[in-house]
C-alpha cells in the first residue's frame, strides 16, 4: 500500500542551520562561492543550497588538517584526554537524535523512526567505543636476537581523507571519524553530494564538544572535484573510502599516481542468502525481506541473491507472497512506513531499469516492479523468480528493492552458485544443521556472514570485503588499526659493538 499521496509530516522540519564548508571550526563559504542543490527524495524539491566545494576548498581544509597533526594539541594529547571530548561529542549526538534523523530522512528518505530509535544512538555508541579505545593504544615489546631489544610504537597516519556515501550518512560519518579521531588523526570529511546536512551538522558538534579546530574538517562537493581532489592530494597520509567499485577503482588508481597513500575501501555486493532444506520458513521470509529490502534496498551488504534449496522452493515462495504485502512504502516519517523513496532521481531510474532488465531477460516478475507515488521518487518493493545466474539482475549490484530468487539442489552447488560473484561482502546462511552452517561459513569467500539473522551489526564487528568488495575493515578494533602506523625502535641490549 503506497501512502505517500500527501506528506504531510509527522514531525516538524526545523530550519537548515549549516550550509557551509566546514575547515579549521568556522563555518565558510567555498572559494569560488558557488553551492549546489540539495533535493528532498520525497517530493523531489529543494532543501536547501549547499556550499560547493572543489579543489581549492580540498587543499585550504588540508592546510587546516595538516597544521592541526603537525602542531596541534589533538594528536599530542593524552589518549584520556581526546577519548574525554569525544565522549562529549557522542553525549551531543545523543541528544540532538531527533535533528539529525530529521536531516537524514528528508536528504536521504531514510526511515526516521529508525534513524532517531536506533541509527543515531547506536553511531554515537560507535563513537564511545573509540572513545573508550583512546587510551588503550599501545605496541609491544620485542625480544629480536639476542643482542637487541625492540618496541613497536602504534602512531596517528597522520591526515586522513574519509569519502563516505548517502545510504547511511551519520552511520558511516561516526564509524569513520570515530577510530581516526581516537588514533589521533585529523581529517578531511567528503560526505555525498545526495546528502550534506548532517555531516555538517556533526561537524558543528564536534566542536561544541571540544574537539579542535582543523581535526575535523568537512568539505561538502561532488565527486569528481572535491572526492577527486582528495583521492589525489600529496598531503593527505591515507584514505579511507566507502562507495561504489567503480569509483574505489579511481580512488585507489588516484592514490597510487599521487603519493602513493594507502586507501580502505568499502566497495559493492551482490551478497546471498542461503536458504536449506531444513530452515523454518517464515523466518527465512523474514530475512530475505530485510536482507534485500531494509533502507530500500540501498545497502553495500544487502541479501539480493536468495537462493532456495528445492525441498522448500514451492512453500517459500508461497510465504514470501504473503510477507511481501506487509513491506509498506510510503512517507518515511509515518511510523508504518517499512520503505521510503530512493535517494535521488538517479538512483530511481537506475533501478527501475535494472527492472525493465529481469522482465525482458525472462525473468518471473513475482511482485511489485512498478514505481509508485504521486511524486518523488518511490518504487515498489520487488521480486524476480526463475532467475538464472547469468541474468543482468543475478550479477550487478542493483541498490534498490530488487531481490532475485534462485533455486539450487545440494549444499555444494549452493555454496558454487553463491561464491560466482566478482563481490565478496556478506552472506547470509539459514539453517538449523550445524554442519551446513559451519561448512558453508567458511566456503564462503565474504567478509561478513549471518547465520538464522541479517545485518546483525555492532561497533565491535569489523566489516569489509574481499574480491572486488574492497578491502581494508571498518568497526571494530581492526578500523582502529587501520588509523595507525607500526613503528619498530631497536636498541643494544647489552654494550654491543654495533
Ligand atoms: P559512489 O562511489 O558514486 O560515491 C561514493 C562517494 O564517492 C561519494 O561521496 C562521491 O561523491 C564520491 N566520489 C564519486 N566519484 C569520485 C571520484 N572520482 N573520486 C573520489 N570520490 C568520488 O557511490 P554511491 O552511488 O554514492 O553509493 C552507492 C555505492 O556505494 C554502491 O555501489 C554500494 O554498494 C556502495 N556502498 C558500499 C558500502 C560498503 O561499506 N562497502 C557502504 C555503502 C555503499
Amino acid at each position: 500500500g503506497d501512502s505517500n499521496g500527501s506528506l504531510d509530516s509527522f514531525v516538524k522540519i526545523p530550519d537548515i542551520k549549516f550550509t557551509k564548508l566546514f575547515i579549521n571550526g568556522e563555518f565558510i563559504d567555498s572559494i569560488s562561492g558557488s553551492t549546489f542543490e540539495t533535493i528532498d527524495p520525497r517530493t523531489g524539491e529543494v532543501i536547501t543550497r549547499v556550499a560547493e566545494g572543489r579543489k581549492e576548498d580540498i587543499d585550504l581544509a588540508v592546510k587546516a588538517a595538516r597544521n592541526a597533526f603537525d602542531h596541534g594539541p589533538w594528536p599530542r594529547f593524552s589518549g584520556s584526554a581526546r577519548g574525554k571530548i569525544m565522549m562529549k561529542f557522542a553525549n551531543l549526538v545523543d541528544e540532538n537524535a531527533e535533528e539529525l534523523a530529521i536531516l537524514d530522512t528528508i536528504d536521504g528518505g531514510k526511515l526516521f523512526g529508525i534513524g532517531k530509535g536506533h541509527d543515531i544512538p547506536q553511531a554515537a555508541e560507535c563513537l564511545r567505543y573509540y572513545a573508550g579505545a583512546a587510551d588503550k593504544i599501545h605496541g609491544e615489546t620485542l625480544k629480536m636476537s639476542s643482542e637487541f631489544q625492540a618496541y613497536t610504537l602504534k602512531e596517528p597516519v597522520g591526515v586522513v581523507g574519509h569519502i563516505i556515501p548517502w545510504n547511511f550518512p551519520s552511520q558511516m560519518f561516526l564509524m569513520k571519524v570515530g577510530p581516526a579521531l581516537a588514533a589521533g588523526c585529523t581529517m578531511v570529511v567528503k560526505p555525498a553530494e545526495q546528502t550534506p546536512l548532517s555531516a555538517l551538522f556533526y561537524a558543528h558538534l564536534a566542536k561544541l564538544a571540544g574537539v579542535p579546530d582543523g581535526v575535523i574538517n568537512v568539505v561538502t562537493g561532488f565527486g569528481g572535484t572535491a572526492g577527486s581532489a582528495i583521492s589525489s592530494h600529496m598531503d593527505i597520509d591515507m584514505v579511507s573510502f566507502t562507495g561504489s567499485t567503480e569509483v574505489g577503482r579511481l580512488v585507489m588508481q588516484a592514490a597510487a599516481l599521487s603519493n602513493l597513500k594507502p586507501v580502505s575501501l568499502e566497495l559493492g555486493g551482490k551478497s546471498p542468502l542461503m536458504i536449506f532444506d531444513d530452515a523454518d520458513v517464515d523466518k527465512a521470509v523474514d530475512l530475505a525481506l530485510l536482507g534485500s529490502l531494509y533502507n530500500k534496498g540501498e545497502i553495500c551488504v544487502a541479501g539480493t541473491r536468495i537462493f532456495v534449496q528445492e525441498g522448500i522452493y514451492d512453500k517459500f515462495l508461497e510465504k514470501l507472497a504473503v510477507g511481501i504485502k506487509t513491506w509498506v512504502v510510503g512517507d518515511p516519517f509515518h511510523p508504518s512506513t517499512r520503505q521510503g523513496p530512493q535517494v535521488d532521481k538517479k538512483q530511481y531510474e537506475k533501478v527501475l531499469s535494472y527492472i525493465e532488465h529481469g522482465k525482458t531477460e525472462g525473468a518471473t516478475l513475482f511482485a511489485g516492479g512498478n514505481p509508485c507515488g504521486k511524486k518523488g521518487y518511490f518504487i515498489e518493493p520487488t521480486i524476480f523468480t526463475d532467475v538464472k545466474d547469468h541474468m543482468k539482475i543475478a550479477k550487478e549490484e542493483i541498490f534498490g528493492p530488487v531481490m532475485s530468487v534462485f533455486k539450487f539442489k545440494t549444499v555444494e552447488e549452493g555454496i558454487e552458485r553463491a561464491n560466482a560473484t566478482k563481490y565478496g561482502l556478506a552472506a547470509g546462511i539459514v539453517t538449523n544443521n550445524l554442519n551446513i552452517a559451519n561448512t558453508v561459513s567458511r566456503s564462503i569467500r565474504a567478509g561478513v556472514i549471518w547465520i538464522n539473522c541479517y545485518f546483525a551489526f555492532d561497533r565491535d564487528c569489523p566489516y569489509g570485503g574481499y574480491k572486488q568488495s574492497g578491502f581494508g575493515r571498518d568497526l571494530g578494533m581492526d578500523a582502529l588499526h587501520k588509523y595507525l602506523h607500526v613503528k619498530a625502535v631497536a636498541t643494544p641490549i647489552y654494550n654491543s659493538p654495533w
